[in-house]
């Protein structure tokens, strides 16, 4: 084992400061040498709480000097401020990462505590009800979506996209189809090749999407975040001015208590969260014409209080929505006068007022 390889193991130990997740893993450490008995650490952090460099200073110092081999250690940690809420100028997004998606107005992250409850079926139909309601308010709209749920990017297949982006000098031209932007990992790689995707792959994709692909000038990108919490929202913090996120969950009981657990990550990498939608509410019986609460009622206002936010809005169990994921026609552009198209459409009218 390398003295580089040594360190790195020991340091991926040190969880980063009320995470689960190691400060190795979340890509946090720019370098690590060991020389004549000297460990030199760097690493570069986002943060505006100054206990999180003391902690972290601490964590490492102590886990190295378990080290035999060390006899001295020194760390040193970079910091800047996170971009996401601009809550304060002090706080502005670092140079790189405001630049780079100048064009583009807002972001919108789409978040789940867990996967299946319908986050990336949200995101798409999302993206197209921006699109209808910009058009409606502005007469114009431009709407991209960045998938970044590198476990399984199924977003390509929802919004009918196939092909390879195309590059231009040295960055990634979306593919477009619905008048809708798409960038994808899905796009990237070949379907059927199995990847086994890690953590800091997370971290990378979205590091790339924001930095390296050419959106041009939009009015909203949706981003659809990995389900679960922890890493990806650090590095969205990181890379990506977010203006808020949306909070997708089921009725469910269980679902709501991921939700809730996960959606308090955002409050500590300042990213506001601009409400909750429930998805799959109710199935409208067609025989009928009752509403059936399937997976029980209550969860999304329960999930909204808990998080101190508003309920965006419930989306019914459609099979129709299902169909449209699966032929790459999201319901919203297939079906715009249906119930279920008109709840996206609700949600996405109440988060443009919301942003703007
Ligand atoms: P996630 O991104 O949270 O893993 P998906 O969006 O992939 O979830 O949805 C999981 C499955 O549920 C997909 O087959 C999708 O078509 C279906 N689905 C999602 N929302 C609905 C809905 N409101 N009505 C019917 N089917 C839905």
């Amino acid at each position: 084992m390398s003295n580089e390889e040594l360190l790195l193991k020991a340091l991926s130990t040190v969880k980063y400061p009320g995470f689960s997740r190691d400060i190795v893993s979340f890509g946090l450490v720019r370098s690590a040498t060991l020389e004549s008995g000297t460990a030199k650490i760097q690493l570069a952090i986002t943060t505006t709480d100054p206990q999180v460099p003391t902690e972290l200073k601490g964590n490492v110092e102590s886990i190295l000097n378990e080290i035999d081999s060390v006899s001295n250690t020194e760390i040193e940690i970079a910091v800047s401020k996170p971009n996401s809420t601009k809550p304060s100028p002090a706080d502005a997004a670092p140079a790189t990462a405001q630049s780079l998606i100048s064009g583009v107005k807002k972001i919108v992250a789409v978040a789940s505590g867990k996967g299946g409850v319908g986050k990336s079926t949200f995101s798409v139909n999302l993206a197209c009800a921006f699109d209808y309601v910009l058009t409606e308010t502005q007469g114009s709209s431009a709407v991209g979506i960045m998938d970044c749920d590198v476990y399984g990017p199924s977003i390509p297949l929802m919004m009918g996209v196939r092909g390879r982006p195309t590059i231009e000098g040295e960055s990634l031209v979306p593919v477009e189809n619905l008048g809708i932007k798409t960038m994808s990992m899905g796009l990237l790689v070949d379907e059927n090749t199995p990847v086994v995707w890690r953590g800091p792959m997370v971290n990378k994709t979205i590091q790339q999407f924001a930095q390296n692909v050419n959106w041009g000038n939009l009015d909203v990108l949706v981003v659809d975040l990995p389900p679960g919490t922890g890493d990806a929202q650090l590095s969205l913090a990181q890379n990506i001015p977010l203006d808020g996120a949306v909070v997708v969950t089921t009725p469910q009981e269980a679902a709501v208590s991921v939700t809730t657990r996960g959606a308090k990550m955002f409050e500590k990498v300042n990213i506001p969260i601009i409400g909750v939608a429930e998805n799959m509410s109710y199935f409208l019986n067609p025989a009928t014409g009752d509403k059936e609460y399937l997976f029980g009622s209550g969860g999304g206002e329960k999930a909204a209080n808990a998080l101190d936010t508003e309920l965006l809005g419930n989306i019914p169990l459609d099979a129709s929505i299902r169909q449209g994921g699966d032929m790459g026609i999201p319901i919203v552009k297939s079906s715009p006068d249906s119930e279920s198209a008109r709840a996206f459409y609700s949600i996405a009218k109440k988060i443009v007022q919301k942003l703007s």
